[in-house]
């Protein structure tokens, strides 16, 4: 396909980048897609694929609970009372515009698959709901023809699951209804796969709706072209600065720039002089470096919210690998334990609030430890710690111990026995009573999602007691970064004197985040990186067409 002409750059092939490029298109400019990578979709294709989009249209036609003002609520709740006025009204445009975003996209051909029971991750808080959470339906790659094979992770050859079952695939073993679901879903994958089909869920489904969308509408992607500079002129962004294949180019962009070129999480420099960390576990792809939030700094971008994360507790696999530990914190039989061998939190809150948590403890500095029996590990599914060979791995880097005594694997983890064996005796002591008295795990809605319901007489918290019993090192972890570029409620990057810079737009990992420092619910950090590449669009398409943006 011949390039054609462009007038609008989007940097970065993510989901704030496809939805920014799709919401230009349609609002009458023509984007052009960079993508430094030989592959496009970003994180956004290796993640779980949700967005958390209060009172959408499913919910809506569903007959779900949900206003407006109860969302509003929540999040205003969540960002704070001492939140200023840009803040609250980046808060109120994604609420506003979220809906409106996913709308746009049902017209563009999108299908859409909620899970209805999907709780929010601070169910204490006024406004909280259930069920808030979408996603793509199941995605066949071929229909995306030859742009399926530069598709991040298209080799994957992983059943199309919906996130409403990673719980319940992770529980197989526990009924004969869980155990016949997922053998149907690993048959369906079979038959499609044997019919010629590429069946996508998650995260590739969603980049690849997308890119359905994105094709539909010609618009040009060039990969292996990565943003170096920007253009200023008359104090205005009009282009940008290009390097391909060793080759430096010049690219006009008299309607703007949208950078949707992810955060600075892999960036270890950047993230210790502005986050203080030493080291970092991040899940993020390797090109999520911070180049267009170094190079919009250099301009005279404004920042915010630079020194936080979306965490994610994550298990050690290997010195470069993690996994993340989602399901696993929930399930009874484990808990989580600092370097003394005592628990410190309620391990089945939100991955944001419990790798805030393991922070504030330390595990920065030193080994945590999951703490768990051989049931556990027998009766639960994982996607690391139940393959042998993993484990094996794990092992091998002194990243999971086995004992017979939880004495003896305190010993194997360098933990005072008298400590550890206190620590068990004790929450054995809350799973036998069914009430965690130290920190209330398995008391809220949340905690109890990714729990056992079979379990009693609390669905979270179960006797450490079945040899052999192991401990894994788990990390404070992150999905990407959550602040960047300070921006407005129209994704315009601001100056130092709080001023947009003409031309300039920033959505996604790389700018501030709408939610303060709070993950919502399910899906928040996709929304949101989604919901502001919208909103950048129509904002550079109001500017061109000489209307106020
Ligand atoms: C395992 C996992 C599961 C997750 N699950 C979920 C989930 O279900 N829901 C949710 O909301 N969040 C989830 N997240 C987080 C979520 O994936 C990210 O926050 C989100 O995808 C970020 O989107 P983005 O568009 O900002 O960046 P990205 O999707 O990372 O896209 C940025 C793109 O910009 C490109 N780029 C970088 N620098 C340049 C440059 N100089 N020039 C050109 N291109 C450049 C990158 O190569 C990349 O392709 C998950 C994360 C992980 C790791």
């Amino acid at each position: 396909m011949s390039e054609g002409a462009f007038d609008f750059i989007v940097v970065g092939s993510g989901a704030a980048g496809l939805v920014g490029a799709i919401a230009a298109s349609r609002n009458g400019l023509r984007p052009l897609i960079i993508e430094k990578a030989d592959v496009w979709g970003g994180t956004t294709a290796t993640s779980g694929g949700v967005l958390w989009i209060p009172c959408n249209d499913l919910m809506i036609e569903q007959g779900a609970q949900d206003t407006a003002e109860s969302a509003r609520t929540y999040l205003h709740n969540l960002i704070g009372a001492g939140a200023d006025e840009r803040a609250t009204s980046k808060a109120d445009a994604f609420l506003e515009s979220a809906p409106q975003m996913a709308r746009m996209l049902t017209d563009e051909g999108f299908r859409w698959f909620r899970t209805t029971d999907h709780p929010d991750y601070y169910p204490d808080v006024p406004g909280s709901g259930v069920g808030r959470t979408m996603e793509s339906a199941r995605f066949d790659g071929r229909r995306l023809g030859e742009r399926f094979r530069t598709m991040r992770l298209a080799e994957l050859d992983l059943p199309a699951i919906n996130s409403g079952q990673f719980g319940s695939l992770t529980r197989a073993w526990t009924s004969p209804g869980l155990l016949l679901d997922a053998a149907r879903t690993a048959a369906g994958h079979k038959v499609r796969t044997w019919l010629g089909q590429k069946p996508l869920g998650n995260g590739r489904a969603l980049a690849a709706a997308l890119m359905e969308i994105v094709l539909a509408r010609k618009i040009p992607v060039r990969l292996s072209t990565r943003l170096v500079d920007l253009i200023v002129e008359h104090g205005q962004v009009s282009g940008v600065v290009v390097e391909s294949g060793g080759r430096r180019e010049r690219l006009e962009a008299p309607a703007g720039v949208l950078l949707a070129a992810g955060g600075f999480a892999r960036n270890t420099a950047l993230r210790k002089q502005l986050q203080d960390r030493d080291q970092v576990w991040t899940n993020a792809i390797p090109e999520d470096e911070g180049d267009a939030f170094q190079i919009a700094t250099g301009v005279g971008a404004a920042t915010e919210l630079t020194d936080d994360c979306w965490w994610m507790p994550s298990i050690q696999v290997t010195p470069e690998q993690n996994g993340l530990a989602l399901g696993l914190r929930a399930l009874p039989g484990s808990i989580i334990v600092n370097a003394k061998g005592q628990r410190y939190m309620n391990e089945a809150r939100s991955y944001m609030t419990t790798g805030k948590a393991m922070y504030d403890h330390g595990a920065g500095d030193e080994r945590h430890w999951m703490i768990m029996d051989g049931k556990f590990l027998k009766r639960y599914i994982f996607a690391e710690l139940s393959q042998k060979a993993i484990r094996q791995q794990m092992m091998a880097n002194g990243y999971l111990k086995q004992a017979p005594t939880i004495p003896d694997l305190a010993r194997e983890c360098g933990i005072d026995p008298a400590a550890l064996d206190a620590t068990v005796t004790r929450f054995n002591g809350f799973a036998a009573s069914g009430k965690d008295s130290d920190f209330g795990r398995g008391d809220s809605v949340y905690d109890r999602y990714w729990a056992d319901p079979g379990h009693r007489p609390n669905a979270s918290l179960g006797e450490i007691v079945h040899p052999p019993y192991w401990a894994a090192v788990v990390r404070p972890g992150d999905l990407g970064t959550n602040g960047g570029l300070k921006t407005d409620q129209n994704a315009r990057v601001l100056d130092g004197n709080d001023q947009p810079i003409v031309g300039l737009y920033a959505a996604g990992n790389g700018s501030g985040s709408p939610f303060a420092r709070s993950y919502p619910g399910a899906g928040a950090t996709i929304a949101s990186a989604a919901t502001f590449g919208y909103l950048a669009a129509l904002s550079a398409a109001g500017r061109s067409n000489n209307r106020p943006a």
